[in-house]
């Protein structure tokens, strides 16, 4: 039999190999191959009979490797689908998918087998003896007596690892090595909603949820703190009585011991949890527990989407218009496309939530692909905070922030509330200008701006993580004088430390939050009541719930307004009402005063006295007359080479070898928006349809006309199918 193998390296085809005689192979199978003098781990993506006409070329493999580790059919599907639609190389996007142990030779860690501790007959008999035991090894003895037990379940009953070593060397236990059993997890559950009643808005949602005759994917737009989360645990419930699984996707920010918590603590069950923070070993077991039906419930970023699992009865996407959910480099997918994919084709219900969804869903609910559900007012209060706009072209600031702020933070100490300071710059600020020739310090490899960090001091690249230490003379002058500007999370904390000298503040970046536990600690003060000043980056505005926190003050959103990404609009009103959603979830009113020279412009208007929903149709609107997407179907082909033309030049003959189309628009070659980055520069190319189909087409013949060509030294290029950030 002949097979076609995926190799774990960045190429667009397979590779034929011939599998061994009388050893079963199945689809997804992981077999190691021989790949020119190396030996790799590959993915069985076609069988065929192998008709005598065996090339003298065709390779043998080496070996099948352990099935559980095998991909299931559907996700082999799921990243045939997806290597095709992002127009990317098949391997790659197994490496995406596939843990990194169970793509590795099994001789290092073995996943399929468990040591259990058992008892020999000498321990066994000297249990049943009247010999005094000491308390301690009376347990242990106990423990194991009747079955043996695992090293972690031993730990987790209190067991230390020295009495262990006794056990083993007095001879009265061992290590039993077991084939690893896939137990399946089906119990009825017991839920208790506590004193929680469905408000009048979520009982609907849940009944539109379990209507049988819709099958589309479904949207709930509901404000921040309207309980979708609720709705979740009640979409979650029914699947998991019957023994399903269910799946949910959060941004990377979004994962938060809270969010855990409340899945276990409603459903009494283990979560599996996946997320980048995982240990090689520790995402390999979650990977496989899922597929063998031992987790009922799997939470994770991005990556999770490729989870295998065994009965999988609902997705749901949370926050779904985060950008965390497509990945920015390599492999570029959307978890939340693929996600509304892999619930077609297991044909099972998905839910994207958010308080502020993206104009590409809001666009499918509008022309029927998705059904719309929402959710408008928070259960728990009476007052939805008040938005204000402070008009900085009319009001001066100090160290970014107006007279008002400063008197509404006053205000809010005083009634003994919290209040947030969000500025989207983390660092003292963003712009250091030399006194001398009035040049803009800038990073030598990337041509933008360097951050001043006065914490470390250090000027550092946010684009290329370059660090540079503090006063560095300028480059154009050699004069070591800079003028600070702008404000950063930084700036912000000294200059309101000054100003309220009495106050406990609180600075969440994510130069603050390193540390491992840093920002569970930060919550907890948060909640106690410690800080009553808190400064922070988008990591504070996601997911959380502090009820004391009553204003929400905006600093400088002016970048939104005149980016060259058009986008940023978009952005800037999600960014808005997510963080102003902190304000005013307890049962007082909250205010969020936003700062900008922009007050009049109208999005924002819209956004502030009409709410979301307006605003993105105003924006919809916008965006059909400039033909762009989500009304427009938008790919990038993205090229990079230490030299500009050559990076230009590839394109421009792209560009030129390609027949026109009229049912496609070209733009380019243009510059990146970072032109210039670790000593690489970027250019672009994009092509716009009103159909994907024709994209399509012309993204397969371009691949074919790159394939052809012989590509320069040092260039790079890839694709972006639905580009989300304009880079
Ligand atoms: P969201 O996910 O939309 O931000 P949550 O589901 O987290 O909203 O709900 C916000 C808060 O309101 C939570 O503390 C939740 O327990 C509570 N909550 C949700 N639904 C109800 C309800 N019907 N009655 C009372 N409290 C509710
Ligand atoms: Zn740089
Ligand atoms: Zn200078």
């Amino acid at each position: 039999m002949l097979i076609s193998v995926a190799i774990p390296k960045p190429i667009r085809n397979t590779f034929t190999y011939e599998a061994l005689p009388g050893v079963h192979i199945n689809l997804g199978s992981r077999v190691s191959v021989p790949f020119g003098n190396q030996t790799l781990i590959g993915i069985v993506v076609k069988k065929e009979a192998n008709n005598e006409r065996t090339l003298k070329r065709i390779r043998r493999i080496n070996s099948v490797l352990d099935s559980r580790g095998d991909m299931p059919i559907d996700i082999l599907n799921l990243c045939l689908w997806a290597a095709d639609y992002y127009h990317h190389p098949i391997g790659d996007v197994f490496t995406n998918a596939l843990p990194a142990l169970l793509r590795a030779q099994e001789t290092k860690t073995n996943l399929f087998v468990e040591k259990k501790l058992r008892l020999t007959s000498l321990g066994f008999e000297l249990n049943q003896s009247t010999k005094k035991l000491s308390p301690k090894k009376k347990m242990l003895f106990r423990l194991i007596q009747e079955e043996e037990k695992t090293k972690e379940a031993l730990f987790k009953s209190g067991i230390k690892p020295y009495l262990i070593r006794i056990f083993l060397n007095e001879g009265w236990a061992y290590w039993q090595t077991t084939r690893k059993k896939a137990e399946v997890k089906t119990s009825k559950l017991n839920i208790s909603y506590g004193d929680l009643i469905l408000n009048s808005d979520q009982k609907k949602v849940v009944a539109e949820l379990s209507d049988r005759d819709e099958n589309r994917p479904f949207l709930l737009q509901g404000i921040t703190g309207s309980g979708k989360t609720e709705i979740y645990l009640r979409a979650i419930e029914p699947h998991l009585n019957l023994g399903r699984q269910a799946l949910i996707l959060v941004p990377e920010i979004g994962l938060t011991p809270q969010m855990v918590s409340r899945f276990e603590d409603r459903f009494c069950t283990r979560v599996a949890i996946i997320n980048s923070s995982l240990t090689d070993k520790q995402r390999a077991q979650a990977w496989i527990d899922a597929k063998e039906g031992q987790s009922g419930i799997i939470l994770g970023t991005r990556s999770a989407i490729f989870t295998p699992l065994k009965n999988l009865g609902i997705i749901i996407v949370d926050e779904e218009h985060d950008l965390s959910f497509k990945q920015q480099e390599g492999f570029r997918y959307s978890a939340r496309d693929l996600a509304i994919y892999r619930s077609h084709i297991e044909r099972i219900p998905i839910i994207l939530g958010s308080a502020t969804p993206s104009l590409e869903s809001l666009f499918n609910a509008k022309r029927g692909r998705y059904k719309k559900l929402s959710l408008n007012s928070r259960p728990t209060e009476s007052h939805p905070e008040t938005y204000r706009v402070i008009d900085t072209s009319q009001f001066a600031t100090r160290e970014g922030l107006t007279q008002f702020a400063l008197r509404s933070i006053q205000k809010t100490l005083n009634s003994g509330k919290q209040a947030l300071v969000f500025v989207n710059q983390r660092g003292f600020c963003p712009i250091l200008l030399c006194e001398e020739c009035k040049q803009i310090a800038t990073c030598d490899r990337c041509q933008v701006k360097l951050t001043y960090h006065q914490t470390t001091q250090v000027l550092s690249c946010h684009h290329c993580g370059r660090l540079k230490s503090y006063p560095a003379p300028c480059d154009n002058c050699g004069s070591s004088r800079w003028i600070h500007l702008g404000v950063g999370t930084e700036r912000l904390e000294k200059f309101l430390s000054e100003s309220f000298p009495k106050e406990e503040i609180l600075r969440i970046d994510r130069d603050s939050m390193k540390g491992k536990n840093s920002m569970r600690m930060a919550i907890d003060r948060i909640k106690e009541d410690k800080p009553r000043i808190l400064i922070g980056t988008q990591i504070l505005a996601k997911g959380h719930h502090f009820p004391n926190i009553t204003l929400v003050i905006i600093v400088n959103v002016d970048a939104g307004f005149y980016s060259a990404d058009f986008r940023a609009l978009e952005r800037l009103g999600q960014t808005i009402l997510q963080v102003g959603g902190r304000a005013g979830r307890g049962t007082h009113a909250g205010e969020v005063l936003i700062q900008t020279q922009f007050g009049n412009q109208e999005t924002l208007q819209k956004l502030i006295k009409t709410g979301y929903q307006k605003f993105a149709e105003h924006l919809l609107n916008e965006r059909a007359d400039a033909f762009l997407p989500p009304v427009r179907y938008e790919v990038a082909i993205h090229s990079e080479s230490p030299e500009q033309n050559l990076a230009i030049d590839f394109l421009q003959n792209i560009k030129r070898n390609i027949p026109k189309s009229k049912d496609l628009s070209l733009a380019g070659p243009l510059p990146a928006i970072i032109e210039k980055k670790n000593n690489r520069f970027r250019q672009k190319l994009i092509l716009i349809s009103k159909e994907r189909e024709p994209l399509h087409k012309k993204l397969s013949e371009i691949e074919r006309f790159i394939a052809k060509s012989k590509l320069p030294r040092g260039l790079k290029w890839s694709i972006d199918v639905d580009p989300l950030n304009m880079v």
